[in-house]
């Protein structure tokens, strides 16, 4: 891929990542919680006024703050982002034998939602700029496979709808949304975004998760904020918002005594135990932000003179929230990965390529997919690095 054409020097980079790191006490996890405020006092709030399940003060608070962090008109809080990616699925319009086009380099998260609706992942290549879906193989693909009847998008080689496009934010990296926007809009496809890992990211000075119709949000334990398991639903559009809202909570219509339900609804609502872990975490989400862009910094500045690998960095007119440091090798040589990632671990650096591409799990071989030569070259190429904000 890379006009460079030097060899991985394996001990340089190591030297380098340990001097980054020689403040840290081994071994150096991937991403670790921190937790530096008031957590203790927002959950013994919890546990003294007896709300600790799926109502409660701290919920309310937490999806205020978070629709007013992300500039988004509502946030729904769920139980995780699997749940969030699986009831935005479900609000978009998606349903069985649909196909839904997502990056083929996800976690697993994306794809599974996708399932859980009865619909197929369609996998889409990824581009090295963003490593995040590639709007312009989006579009060329589109137009060799798809026509569109009635506002239809059918996939001509399937005969199936094509129902909606999950980009998804890559360790915090903004995927390229305008391009990508502008080809939905021309297909008639709704747009989630799968922002599980980019809270803090902006495109354009827009928060990610909030360019598309809906955008998901993860608060999981390895994430940027934790609220030990959480997701968000970000959304402008009012009525969506109740759906969502509707959808989450066992579609129970409101009563004083009566328990009316009507439709399937999901029990997915974020309990206030949760919520008050998050509003404490939130409240340091500045300033982790800001020590995960030094730490990037720091990183970019010791790697900018090793061979056979560069640190990736943000692209032009964007902000990542650097969730996790990557560093790309130029070559395509798992090997040279692989002997880098065991000397890290030998020092207790606990480093770790990307996830597997999707369609090479045995649940999803055989879906529908467009050439991926990117997604195979990220992923053999790519190895992320300690990024919690303490280091
Ligand atoms: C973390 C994550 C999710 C959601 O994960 P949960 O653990 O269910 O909160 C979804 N997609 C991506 C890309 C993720 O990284």
């Amino acid at each position: 891929m890379s006009a460079a054409r030097e060899p991985l020097d394996v001990a340089a980079i190591v030297a380098a990542i340990d001097e980054v790191l020689a403040a840290a006490t081994r071994p150096i996890a991937l991403h670790e919680p921190r937790f530096g405020g008031r957590e203790l006092d927002y959950l013994g709030e919890c546990i003294r006024t007896g709300w600790v399940s799926s109502a409660g003060a701290f919920v309310d608070r937490f999806e205020e703050e978070i629709a007013r962090f992300t500039g988004a008109r509502h946030a729904v809080l769920t139980v995780n982002g699997t749940a969030a990616l699986h009831v935005a699925l479900l609000a978009a319009g998606v349903s069985r034998d649909d196909e839904v086009i997502i990056p083929a380099l996800t976690f697993v998260a994306t794809a599974n939602a996708v399932q859980y609706c009865g619909a197929i992942p369609h996998f889409a290549d990824s581009e090295e700029r963003t490593l995040g879906l590639d709007p312009s193989k989006l579009a060329e693909h589109l137009a060799q496979i798809s026509d569109v009847h009635d506002g239809r998008c059918i996939n001509r080689q399937t005969g199936r709808r094509i129902a909606a496009v999950v980009p998804m934010h890559t360790f915090g990296h903004p995927v390229d949304m305008a391009p990508l926007l502008d080809t939905c809009r021309t297909y008639g496809l709704p747009v989630i975004e799968d922002a599980a890992e980019s809270l803090g990211s902006h495109y354009h000075g827009r928060h990610t998760g909030t360019l598309g119709r809906l955008g998901v949000l993860s608060f999981n334990g390895n994430k940027v904020v934790t609220t030990g398991g959480g997701g968000a639903l970000l959304t402008d559009d009012p009525n969506l918002a109740r759906s969502l809202r509707h959808l989450t909570t066992t579609a129970k219509l409101p009563h004083a005594w009566e328990f009316r339900h009507d439709e399937v609804g999901y029990n997915y609502r974020m309990p206030n135990l949760n919520a008050a872990l998050g509003c404490a975490q939130l409240e340091q989400l500045p300033a982790f932000l800001e020590a995960k862009r030094a730490l990037a910094a720091r990183y970019a500045q010791a790697l900018s003179r090793i061979t056979g690998a560069r640190f990736f960095v943000e692209a032009p007119g964007v902000t990542s929230n650097y969730w996790l440091n990557a560093l790309l090798l130029d070559r395509e040589d798992t090997g040279a990965r692989d002997a880098l990632i065991e000397a890290l671990h030998k020092e207790r650096i606990h480093v770790r390529p990307a996830w597997t591409p999707m369609p090479l799990l045995p649940m999803y071989r055989g879906c529908p997919a467009m050439d991926l030569r990117t997604t195979k070259s990220l992923h053999a190429r790519l190895v992320n690095l300690p990024s919690s904000p303490h280091l």
